[in-house]
């Protein structure tokens, strides 16, 4: 068996397993499981000589940490982090069991083969091998499989970040996602990094009416009535597009005729130019990345059907823009409502800002080195994200943090953004032997 088969058999198994694993996260504390991912991982490691140590916040939900450590303490440490946790699937609407890990025709099925077990698992193989080669870098390694990321990891990244920082310490972190090739007319195949994410900023939107008898409903002061034009409003209320320079600089590399990248980096100009823009993943995607959003996504409120309700609750995801403050949020919600924000009361279950890192970093040029030797020709370009990942904890922390992976062109960037989350996740076996590939080049080439 070639080096080679034997990197993306050894990368491809740990998948299967970590997706049979089925460390479900439906938000809730009891679940996600993420001992049965840790136990593999422990198991998968054991006769490496790697000394894996188990970080729990709560039953079940354990993060693990193994480490080479590097003989020069001024020398950067590096952590590669993936998480082992996944959202539910719902399988009547797979072609494949989703926990089964099929391998059909070179392609892996199941939840968290794209979010993000490949990685997860592409980065242990990558610190086994270099664990067993006997590598002593000057820099340290750390590899992090960390527990609840799909529920903003409460049981996870923020609270290693928060309680346990001395075992997660490092100059610098890789998490999801990216290193999606993107051809482009020249030739080059752009790898986009993800440099940077929107601020989650959830609001709970109170519209208060006045109780009565659904038998007379003429002049009453209905809060379900009053709602929907407060949905209406949050829905279409579109704040002054602001654009960053990761956006700029990632319209650019995409090499699109000049004035539809003229139009896309204008703020006066980028709302129009999204309204019709195919293919659809695409406008949205531009859209976010121009302007923070608004999605009315829960309501609740109404008791009877007799009983006009005095009280109905709608919760709205907010995305913030990078450098959009939480009362920045808090007065565009409050432009949108206008005349009705003396019947709303604005409450605010979650305020997190966005973050970004550089891409100017020594990190970032050893990444573009090793892309460059696997896939001549091509080049790594600055991404930002609507989602949010465990990178931002990182960044919050000042240390710069990207995401990143390595896939072949199997399957077309255009079908990921459906695959997260979605129906029928996979990920081909090429793309494990290159992503564990190239990360064990980095480490090599930076830790070295
Ligand atoms: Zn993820």
């Amino acid at each position: 068996m070639s080096d080679d088969t034997s990197i993306e058999t050894e990368a491809t198994e740990l998948l299967r397993t970590m997706i049979r694993n089925a460390c479900v996260n439906d938000g809730t504390p009891a679940s996600g499981g993420e001992d049965r991912n840790a136990d593999a991982l422990e198991a998968y490691f054991a006769g490496s000589g790697l000394r894996c140590e188990r970080y729990s916040a709560g039953p079940g939900r354990v993060s693990l940490i193994t480490r080479i450590e590097g003989r020069d303490p001024k020398a950067p440490t590096l952590l590669l982090m993936g998480h082992t946790d996944v959202v539910p699937a719902n399988a009547s609407g797979w072609e494949r069991d989703p926990f089964g890990g099929d391998v059909v025709d070179g392609v892996v099925w199941g939840r968290g083969a794209t979010d993000m077990l490949n990685i997860t698992s592409t980065m242990a193989v990558a610190t086994r091998r270099l664990a067993k080669s006997g590598f002593t870098p000057r820099g340290t390694l750390i590899y992090l499989a960390v527990a609840d990321e799909e529920a903003g990891g409460t049981y996870g990244a923020s609270y290693l970040t928060r309680d346990q920082f001395d075992a997660v310490k490092a100059d610098y972190v890789i998490t999801e996602s990216g290193g999606v090739p993107i051809p482009t007319r020249s030739g080059v195949v752009k790898l986009p990094v993800t440099v940077g994410e929107k601020g989650v900023n959830w609001r709970r939107l109170v519209v208060k009416g006045t109780p009565g008898h659904g038998s007379m409903p003429w002049r009453t002061d209905n809060a379900l009535v009053t709602a929907a034009e407060v949905v209406r409003r949050v829905s279409t209320y579109q704040p002054k597009a602001r654009i960053l320079d990761e956006w700029r600089r990632y319209v650019h590399e995409l090499e699109l005729a000049p004035e539809l990248e003229a139009a896309l980096t204008d703020p006066d100009r980028v709302l129009e130019a999204v309204r019709h823009l195919e293919p659809l993943g695409f406008s949205r995607l531009a859209h976010a990345c121009t302007h923070t959003t608004f999605s009315p996504n829960v309501v609740q409120g109404g008791s009877k059907i007799n009983a006009i309700p005095d009280r109905i609750a709608i919760e709205v995801d907010v995305r913030a823009l990078p450098g959009v403050s939480a009362l920045e949020v808090d007065a565009m919600l409050k432009e949108a409502l206008g005349d009705l924000a003396s019947q709303v009361s604005i409450e605010t279950p979650r305020s997190q800002e966005g973050s970004r890192t550089p891409l100017d970093t020594p990190l970032a040029d050893a990444m573009a080195r090793v892309t460059q030797a696997l896939v001549p020709g091509s080049k790594i370009i600055p991404r930002l994200t609507g989602g949010g990942t465990d990178a931002r904890y990182f960044r919050w922390k000042g240390v710069p943090s990207y995401g990143f992976a390595l896939h072949s062109q199997r399957i077309p960037y255009t079908e990921y953004p459906l695959m997260f989350h979605g129906h029928n996740e996979r990920v081909d076996t090429e793309t494990l032997r290159l992503s564990a590939t190239m990360w064990e080049a980095l480490c090599r080439d930076f830790l070295g």
